[in-house]
């Protein structure tokens, strides 16, 4: 056996029929059933096609960018030297890993205008985590005590989440009739308890937090952080750097933003990039070069310790590197410019049949409300169950919660303008449908593998054959 790299066992051998009580071990091997290798392809390509997936069609989710992943990403997180790495090798056996890391990191430094990064986290929400711990330790460093984190109405629920999870009181606060936060505002709630403002630009309702420079100098005169939750980066990567409008801290869902597929459960990854003033809390260890080779440091003293096993997710890594380095400065600009482009396109066709309540053109996305449709009995779950049939994934409804029967939509730079316009005529057949035989709408859907589901008998009876 190949015992070269890894650590000897230190956990004491014990034969199996000690671990376990006698009536748990079979005195025979059970019949498993089998099946042919053509079987279980058919198996699976049957299920993918009742899926609906990214490669298969269209997936207008607002709030996740749920964009195409190129597959030359997979391609490179399945080379050999990665996949086969144990993650105990000794630094000098994987120096190209870690110059992949700290190569990601800059990027992304480079991309943000921060000063210091951890690959560490595993996802949006435990990026906030690990910022949120970040803060209160900058806090506990300089002996204040402050409670307090605020957070816009428009916010995603794992926002006031992690705050709470850190040990924080969190604060709403209210956006104005244009969907944005106003300096005001944030004055009204400000206080030498407030640690940090959490604020998503551009915001969920995909629009742009204009006044985020004002907002910064507010914060920083009271000595309190801005945090920037970078789960829309999809709008403005290469066109605008966070750490110019004065954000302290943020994460990215490379997830979203840099190509990993996401949505089924796969793994994540939520960098945290911080400005130098908070660089010496970042979870350790900390990738470092030092103009030989690169190695690990352990050593940062007020570092809030590891918040994942070993590095990270270290395949999703490897999809972000390839993207960015495929794309370049110029391509990751032009990602953000086509995401704006594409979803603006569909805002100007669909405000036609549908209500949109804030702001008249958008970033990466933009929320309607089906409130138009009410007085025909339709609600947007039903237009929503209604896309299925017309082959589209149905985009994210009520959510944010300021807008009454919410329809968020986010096409991402990849859709072509036939795509979009396929997508624009299933909306507004739909929003047809709705006045002229509202019980298909409410019916829909017709096409799928399952129709309509009884969601709250699904809940109270669960039942996953
Ligand atoms: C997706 C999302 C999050 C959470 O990120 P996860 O990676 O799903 O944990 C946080 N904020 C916003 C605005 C998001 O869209």
């Amino acid at each position: 056996m190949h015992t070269g790299y890894v650590k000897e066992l230190d956990v004491e051998k014990k034969p199996f029929e000690e671990l376990f009580e006698p009536e748990y071990l079979r005195e025979t091997v059970p019949e498993f059933p089998s099946s042919s290798e053509p079987e279980l392809m058919r198996h699976f390509i049957e299920l993918s096609i009742k899926n609906h997936h990214v490669d298969k069609g269209m997936y207008p989710l607002g709030s996740c960018t749920m964009k195409y992943n190129p597959k030359i990403s997979e391609d490179m997180a399945r080379l050999e030297g990665f996949i086969h790495l144990h993650p105990e090798t000794p630094v000098d056996s994987i120096q190209g890993a870690l110059e992949l890391m700290y190569e990601l990191g800059e990027s992304l430094k480079e991309i943000s205008g921060l000063d210091a990064i951890s690959l560490q986290p595993k996802a949006g929400a435990h990026g906030e985590l690990t910022g949120l711990l970040i803060t209160k330790a900058y806090f506990q460093s300089i002996k204040e005590d402050r409670k307090t984190i605020l957070i816009p109405d428009t916010a995603h629920g794992t926002n006031p989440a992690s705050s709470t999870r850190a040990g924080f009181k969190v604060r709403k606060v209210k956006s104005n009739e244009d969907g944005i936060l106003e300096p005001a505002s944030l004055n009204e709630e400000m206080n030498e308890d407030v640690a940090l403002l959490m604020i998503t630009n551009p915001n969920t309702l995909g629009i742009f937090e204009t006044h985020i420079g004002e907002l910064a100098d507010i914060l920083h005169t009271n000595g309190s952080l801005l945090y920037m939750d970078g789960a829309n980066l999809n709008a403005i990567m290469g066109k605008a750097k966070p750490s110019d409008f004065g954000v302290d801290i943020m994460h990215f869902n490379l997830h979203k933003t840099f190509s990993t597929p996401h949505g089924g459960g796969g793994p994540g990854s939520g960098p945290v990039a911080v400005t130098s003033k908070l660089s010496r809390f970042l979870p350790v260890p900390i990738i470092f070069y030092n103009g030989e080779s690169y190695y690990f440091d352990w050593e940062l003293k007020n570092s809030i310790g590891k918040v994942a096993a070993f590095y990270g997710a270290f395949s999703v890594m490897v999809k972000a590197y390839t993207y960015i380095q495929l794309l370049g400065a110029s391509g990751i600009k032009e990602v953000s410019e086509q995401a704006v482009i594409n979803s603006n396109y569909l805002l100007t066709q669909l405000k036609e049949v549908f209500d949109l309540p804030y702001g008249k053109n958008c970033m990466h996305e933009f929320v309607l409300s089906g409130s138009n449709l009410k007085e025909y009995g339709i609600r947007t779950l039903d237009i929503a169950k209604r896309l299925l049939d017309y082959g589209y994934h149905a985009p994210t409804i009520y959510f944010p919660l300021i807008v009454p029967e919410a329809l968020m939509i986010e096409p991402t730079e990849t859709e072509s303008k036939e795509s979009l316009d396929g997508f624009i005529k299933a909306m507004k057949n739909i929003a047809e449908e709705a006045k002229t035989e509202p019980d298909t709408v409410k019916k829909a859907p017709f096409n799928t593998p399952i129709g309509r589901l009884d969601e709250v008998k699904a809940n109270r009876e669960l039942n996953v054959r």
